[in-house]
């Protein structure tokens, strides 16, 4: 283990080299060309079996280890976000209004560093590893789905993927199992009903009085509907209808987001949507649009992988620097993977206040203090490892 930890120390200034070069160059979600480019170019280089367009956009190594075992995926994303970059570092983004604004650009050079470690050590790797270097992740329906459907989890048997995190000090880990990210979802009511005079209401189908109750009785969802043991929100967000004093529209239209950590949850409460809709809307004569768009799924971390992240973490950072996450209500597409194999989601702390590295993701002078890039690939080499030569 020493060596491995020895070899990613040594590749530290390449591992800042090749962020900062991502961080010139950002690319927008499902726009990427340059930079899964640039990753296959680094891993073929290293022997490793490269698949491109993966999914789309998506880049897919594979290394295949002298003895027999498991097979561990690694998960990195690389898109940028549409934000000015307005810090003033040399590594700055050379392309007006795009920057990368989440860590993703340290996220694909860690998990470089993390292959070229494993690329030429591979006679002694107990299984496989499985590189998985996704596009778009910013934007649902994100680039996860079409790269699992495109087969990049084919014959994999456990994933682990971090996030760095500036609102957590360098030098920390944060872990947790069970739903770790919520499933953030978006709703549009249209409500057609019958316009008049406001002086002649028998004469109308009144939206707004319609759209009224429906808010109302939406509220009752999460407070009389759901198990109060399981977090949920439902909200209403805007209201729009009419703009006279004296006239009845015909129509209104009703937005907001549901968040659900469960699944179930997240379709009983579309269920119940849909009733209150109806009913309602029958009940007063008029017709309706419902649309609900489901975002990413919840994130829910299993629990033998979490457990890993949470030993290994420990033991290189020291335990007082690891503690359990709270859960948090962003949402991100390694949800799909999960799905379909266990695995987890830590979090690699990034911030420094003492360097004014201390802005939040997606903000235009966020930064990461990139000592966290040798400390998330410490972890990820130490749970690929324990994983693969604790499994028969
Ligand atoms: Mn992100």
């Amino acid at each position: 283990m020493e060596s491995y930890l020895q070899r990613l120390e040594e590749l530290y200034p390449e591992m800042i080299d090749i962020r900062r070069h991502f961080h010139q160059y950002p690319e927008l979600s499902f726009q990427e060309v340059n930079t899964p480019e640039k990753i296959a170019q680094y891993l073929t280089e290293l022997g490793i079996e490269v698949r491109t367009g993966v999914g789309g956009r998506g880049v897919v190594g594979t290394i295949y280890g002298g003895k027999l075992g498991k097979t561990v995926a690694l998960r990195a994303d690389f898109d940028a976000l549409p934000i000015q970059d307005e810090k003033d570092v040399p590594y700055k983004s050379t392309i007006p209004g795009v920057m990368h604004a989440c860590g993703h650009d340290a996220h694909t050079s860690t998990l470089l560093a993390v292959a070229k470690v494993f690329s030429e050590r591979k006679d002694e790797l107990q299984g496989n590893l499985v590189l998985i270097h996704q596009f778009a992740e910013e934007i649902t329906p994100g680039g996860a789905k079409p790269m699992i459907e495109d087969g990049c989890l084919d014959g994999v048997d456990a994933i682990f993927s971090t996030h760095v995190w500036s609102p957590i000090p360098v030098g920390q880990i944060g872990y947790r199992s069970g739903p770790t990210m919520a499933a953030a979802d978006r709703f549009e009511i249209d409500i057609i009903g019958k316009g008049g005079h406001g002086a002649s209401p028998h004469t109308t189908v009144d939206p707004i009085a319609i759209g009224i109750s429906i808010v109302q009785q939406l509220q009752q969802i999460v407070s009389r509907r759901v198990d109060p043991l399981k977090p949920a929100v439902l909200t209403v967000a805007a209201f729009n209808a009419g703009n006279m004093f004296n006239v009845i529209p015909s129509t209104a239209k009703i937005t907001g987001t549901v968040r659900t950590f469960d699944v179930e949850v997240q379709d009983e409460i579309i269920a119940h949507m849909e009733k209150i809709i109806a009913s309602n809307c029958e009940n007063a004569g008029a017709t309706f649009h419902f649309n609900y768009q489901k975002g990413y799924p919840a994130v829910i971390n299993s629990e033998r992988e979490t457990e890993i992240v949470a030993t290994v973490a420990a033991s290189l950072v020291g335990k007082e620097n690891t503690f359990e996450m709270p859960a948090n209500m962003i949402g991100e597409d390694f949800s799909y993977y999960l799905q379909k194999v266990p695995g987890t989601m830590f979090f690699t702390g990034a911030g420094n206040i003492e360097k004014g590295i201390d802005y939040p993701h997606h903000h235009g002078k966020f930064d990461i203090d990139e000592k966290s890039m040798l400390i998330a690939a410490k972890v990820l080499v130490a749970a690929t490892l324990d994983y693969l030569n604790n499994n028969e």
